[in-house]
């Protein structure tokens, strides 16, 4: 019998890294189910990681977790030795919060990245997946950016996930390490921390309050369903080229201020729930991406109907309050 492929997931206490883990040792009827994998998760449990989301599969045999930051050289060189992939999903990833202060995005995307790849290179993991966003390539006013668009990422996120993208693929080019890039368009789905628009506009609703629209609302994002997402990075983990970026999308574009009125619809609300506020500082326009190369290449194929989705999303957030409200002010 094959042994098992041991990964080492980081940030999977978060919004996306978690369901990746939950998604992989679910049940063997779930398409991404992988019964041949053992996954450790190591998260250092900011504001946006919660050990609750993980609740599912911690009794699982094939699950461990470790609290630790990715930029701990020692524990990162022991915990990487341990394993034979590595599925890097830790980062801080609010763009306003990144406004603020771009400090810690620097640290965590940029230094904790080089930190992994470091361990990887030492010790000669087999595939190293890099989980990167559709931000790096910045605005796009017609037509979707191909993986050959040189980066101009606008905020200081985008900057610090542009850097790490260079970072690892130059590691491939300089080291021959297996490492493959995913860019992906906006998540949606359950377990996002409610400070992303989806979240925040849902649990604000449910709340009695305001939902925060900026500026004129015509900003434009692909929406992605996290499902649709880990398809895409597993495809990419299991059958991807070393070296290869692939774009993951949803095919859902929608203005902020349509997203918004489906919102409101969902939750039974009016237009007098909207508070126009300022426009965030540099706020791209819109992000598209093309996806040709993974569809073709590897077969992937959005399977979430928006609609339906959206509507599932809202009845989470509705039957799970305790979730939300524990981190709201
Ligand atoms: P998230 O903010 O929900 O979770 C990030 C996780 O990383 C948290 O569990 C946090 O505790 C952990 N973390 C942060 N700093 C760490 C450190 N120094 N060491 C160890 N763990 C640390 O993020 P998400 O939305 O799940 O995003 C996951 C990845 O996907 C990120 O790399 C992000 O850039 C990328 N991405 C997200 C989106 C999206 O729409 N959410 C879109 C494109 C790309």
């Amino acid at each position: 019998m094959t042994p098992p492929t041991n990964i080492l997931v980081t940030g999977g206490a978060g919004f996306i890294g978690s369901h990746y883990v939950r998604t992989l040792l679910g049940p063997p009827m779930l398409p991404e189910s992988r019964e041949d994998v053992r996954i450790t998760v190591l998260d250092k449990l900011t504001y946006a990681g919660n050990p609750a989301n993980l609740d599912s599969v911690r009794d699982s045999g094939r699950f461990a977790f470790v609290h630790g930051d990715i930029c701990d050289t020692g524990l990162v060189d022991e915990l990487v030795a341990a394993h034979d992939q590595v599925v890097h999903f830790a980062a801080e990833s609010h763009v306003d919060r990144s406004i603020v202060g771009g400090g810690e995005f620097v640290r965590t995307n940029v230094v904790g990245t080089q930190t992994l790849l470091d361990a990887a290179l030492r010790h000669g993991i087999e595939t190293f997946v890099h989980v990167s966003t559709d931000e790096v390539y910045g605005s796009v006013d017609e037509g979707s950016w191909t993986e050959r668009e040189p980066l101009r990422p606008s905020s200081p996120y985008s900057a610090t996930k542009a850097s790490s993208d260079l970072i690892a693929l130059a590691h491939h080019r300089t080291h021959g390490l297996d490492v493959r890039v995913t860019r992906c368009s906006n998540n949606y789905g359950h377990h996002q921390y409610p400070e992303k628009l989806i979240p925040l506009f849902i649990t604000n609703l449910m709340a009695g309050r305001k939902v925060p629209l900026y500026g004129d609302g015509r900003n434009v994002r692909d929406w992605l369903h996290i499902d649709d997402h880990v398809q895409g990075i597993e495809l990419v983990r299991a059958q991807g080229c070393p070296g290869e970026v692939y774009n993951i999308g949803g095919g859902t574009e929608l203005s902020n201020r349509e997203l918004t009125e489906r919102l409101l619809d969902e939750c039974g609300a009016g237009p007098d729930s909207v508070e126009h506020v300022a426009d965030r500082k540099g706020h791209d326009h819109r992000y598209s991406v093309d996806c040709t190369k993974i569809r073709a290449q590897l077969g992937y194929a959005p399977r979430r109907d928006f609609a339906e989705a959206l509507a599932e999303t809202v009845r989470w957030y509705h039957d799970n309050r305790a979730w939300w409200e524990s981190f709201r002010v």
